[in-house]
């Protein structure tokens, strides 16, 4: 039997801390938990994560793990601790140490929102940080933007450039400060430094390129139509709605109705811009026209604090790009923004690495991601299964790359549209700093079907062995792994289009699906895209289309005849005219029948401004459902039937919505032997939508996965690939 230490008896182990532990406070922590327990030793980051080493008291050394785990600081997070005896050498202090290099992955924290204390310091006239746009603590300001590479220490952050005056150095030494060792310590005696002045400029209406976090913002006063429709026109953005950022929450409050998850999403250290209803107000009415929510943030660095104390309490805060071209953040934003921006509000401390903000919607009373960047990444997403490291390239439109190491998945930032050169040369870059920051190397990519893709040529332009993965089984499995689900369940993706097994286009799709497979049970019936691409950008094609389809006449339409020939024609012939089984084309098709728009000038617009007409019905248009196909022409004549009868527009959008739902229901319930239904897809970014076909899923006793980390969209591809291969590559091995 072996001798159990007697109290009093010294000990020593050594602690290898991995998961979120860098940039998060942790060091700091490390330090007071052995003061408090009178050990000594020491803390060091390595680019594995957090090492410590701890002597004293058998008893309070043993209990250690567990009292970190307890106690570690709010942004961190635990994933493994590996206790190594050693043996003991008499140690008398606990110190902090310089970090050491090696390899290894851990994670580096997202950026974080100006912290309260820090903010009361802020406006603090007595105080040597007051109005200081720059002060940070260890709980909170930039991370991922200004690292550079890991381990996360100033010297490897764009900090580096400032050298700490002695005040700095002396809380970044004080184990009783919270600046122990807050790698962006400053103050105006020796941190980053502001140029240029932007209150006065704001208030006269003119337009305003502000130097961020993850990049550049335009600003202008969003009360003053004038300026907002300036800031449209010299941005060649016609509709698409503009964030905004307001004061506070009471000011978020007079402008948009809060509900509590809305402000805990608000006030979170991430800081998204979340969409809320709008409330009449005087916010100007080009903002976001034609919708019924407007995206709202608060103030996220106390630059944006100081800005909205002292100038307009609501400022548009659009991303500083041209239309569609990644945000800006270095030397050519000045080039770029030259020709939108009137004034411009710098400062020097560089930004390492891009990031947006991040959108974020309210769905079944819980946040759902639109866009996922800055403040959530690059915080690992945990895979159901573990593989070798894996680079998954996303889709096309609204792109995100992940790359994975063991069973965790870390997303890139939101790249955007691969068609803009700027957004390709961006999404190369992107493998690179996430595969640099992660210290992995890959051993396989996974890409979508469409050759056309720019991240499947990506993909095939590598040595690495390649899985192909298809579009809509991407999205299903993104929604299964975030929930750490393997499957089978019933995958539903209802998006704008991706390409099919064969190079069918699909978006309206019922699959059985597992990690690794699927198989494609029941669709939606194919719609004529006269045109193709055209259909896409004008709706008013795919209305006539569906009439011609469902053997409807087009005059109901209003469109000059010589048009409407054109496209009988094309559809009758199959001229250039292929077939889609999209969801997404028939909320296009239904807003060009309700009269809401000809064209569009970005995705997805018709679908938006369709779901914000729409009003509460009881009832539902007829469909058919034949166990395989969802035949939706009854509805349509209906709608045609009701046209003609003058229902109102937001009466049709309602039945409509609640038809998709209710197909939904009819789909899954003849699959009565799964349970789990889970819902992705473009589609499901529509509120009603989604929580309709919950509702009517969970009445008939089937549990519903959605999208709680990553966007719905094609943002969330990436991890869906990375799943998929994950699994695939780990079956392999078995
Ligand atoms: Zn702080
Ligand atoms: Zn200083
Ligand atoms: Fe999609």
């Amino acid at each position: 039997m072996p001798t159990v230490p007697s109290i009093g008896s010294r000990s020593r182990v050594l602690l290898r801390v991995h998961g979120r532990v860098q940039g998060v406070g942790f060091r700091p922590a490390v330090y007071r938990l052995a003061g408090e327990a009178g050990l000594a030793g020491s803390v060091r980051n390595d680019a594995g994560g957090v090492t410590i080493e701890i002597e004293g008291d058998e008893p309070a050394v043993s209990s250690f793990p567990d009292r970190l785990r307890r106690m570690a600081p709010a942004a961190a997070r635990i994933d493994s601790i590996e206790v190594i005896p050693a043996v003991p050498r008499g140690d008398e202090a606990f110190r902090v140490e310089a970090s050491a290099s090696g390899s290894g992955h851990t994670e580096v924290a997202p950026d974080r929102a100006t912290c309260s204390a820090c903010l009361r310091e802020l406006f603090d006239t007595a105080g040597r940080r007051h109005r200081y746009p720059f002060t940070t603590c260890i709980d909170c300001g930039p991370r991922y933007t200004i690292v550079r590479e890991l381990p996360y220490d100033r010297p490897r952050t764009t900090m580096a450039l400032f050298a700490m005056c002695e005040a700095c150095d002396a809380e970044y030494h004080d184990p009783s400060n919270r600046r122990f060792h807050a790698e962006t310590n400053a103050c105006p005696a020796c941190g980053p430094r502001l140029d240029g002045e932007a209150v006065d400029a704001l208030r006269a209406g003119s337009i305003v390129a502000i130097k961020g976090l993850g990049g550049f913002h335009l600003a202008v006063d969003a009360t003053n139509e004038a300026a907002v429709l300036r800031l449209r026109d010299r941005k060649q953005r016609p509709d698409k709605p503009f964030a905004v950022m307001v004061r506070d929450l009471t000011v978020a409050g007079r402008i948009a109705v809060l509900d509590d998850p809305a402000r805990a999403a608000l006030t979170s250290p991430a800081a998204p811009i979340v969409c809320v209803p709008k409330r009449p107000s005087d916010l100007a009415p080009s903002v976001a026209p034609r919708l019924e929510e407007v995206g709202v943030m608060l103030p996220y660095t106390p630059l944006h604090h100081l800005l909205l104390a002292d100038g307009p309490g609501v400022l548009v805060m659009t991303s500083g790009n041209r239309s569609d071209e990644p945000v800006a953040i270095g030397g050519e934003a000045l080039d770029q923004l030259a020709g939108i921006a009137d004034v411009f509000l710098l400062h020097d401390r560089p930004i390492h690495r891009r990031a947006d903000d991040s959108v974020v919607r309210i769905v079944c009373g819980g946040v759902q991601p639109l866009r996922r960047s800055r403040g959530f990444v690059p915080e690992s997403i945990a895979l159901p299964v573990e593989a070798p490291p894996l680079l998954a390239l996303g889709a096309q439109l609204k792109n995100t790359i992940a790359v994975t190491h063991g069973a965790s998945a870390c997303l890139s930032p939101h790249i955007g549209d691969l068609s803009h050169p700027a957004t390709l040369r961006f999404f190369d870059e992107s493998i690179e700093a996430m595969t640099q920051l992660l210290g992995v190397e890959p051993v396989a990519v996974a890409h979508d079907l469409h050759p056309d893709y720019a991240s499947t040529r990506r993909a095939s332009g590598t040595a690495l062995p390649r899985i192909a993965v298809q579009h809509h089984h991407a999205h299903v499995a993104a929604c299964m792994a975030e929930h750490g689900r393997t499957g089978p369940v019933i995958g539903v993706a209802f998006d704008g289009t991706g390409c099919g097994p064969a190079g069918e286009l699909w978006g309206g799709e019922i699959l059985v699906a597992t990690l690794g497979s699927f198989e494609r049970v029941a669709h939606l019936r194919p719609l004529p895209l006269p045109g193709g691409e055209a259909a896409i950008r004008e709706p008013w094609r795919l209305a006539a289309a569906a009439l011609i389809d469902a053997g409807e006449p087009l005059d109901i339409l209003g469109i000059d005849t010589h048009r409407l020939a054109l496209i009988e024609s094309m559809v009758l012939r199959g001229l250039n005219t292929p077939r889609a089984t999209s969801a997404g084309r028939w909320f296009d098709a239904v807003a060009a029948l309700c009269g809401l728009r000809e064209a569009i000038t970005f995705e997805a617009q018709a679908a938006m401004e369709l779901e914000a007409i729409a009003v509460d019905v009881p009832d539902a248009y007829p469909f058919v459902f034949d166990g395989e196909e969802i035949d939706l022409r009854p509805m349509l004549r209906a709608i045609v039937a009701h046209i003609r009868e003058g229902v109102p527009a937001a009466v049709i959008a309602g039945r409509f919505h609640e038809t998709l739902a209710r197909a939904v229901a009819a789909a899954a319930g003849s699959l009565r032997a799964l349970q789990t239904v889970a819902l992705s897809g473009g589609c499901f970014q529509n509120r009603r939508l989604t929580e309709r076909t919950k509702a009517l899923l969970e009445r008939s006793g089937f549990e519903v996965l959605i999208h709680r980390k990553v966007p719905p969209n094609d943002g969330g591809i990436a991890l869906g690939q990375a799943a998929v291969a994950a699994w695939r590559l780990a079956s392999v091995g078995e």
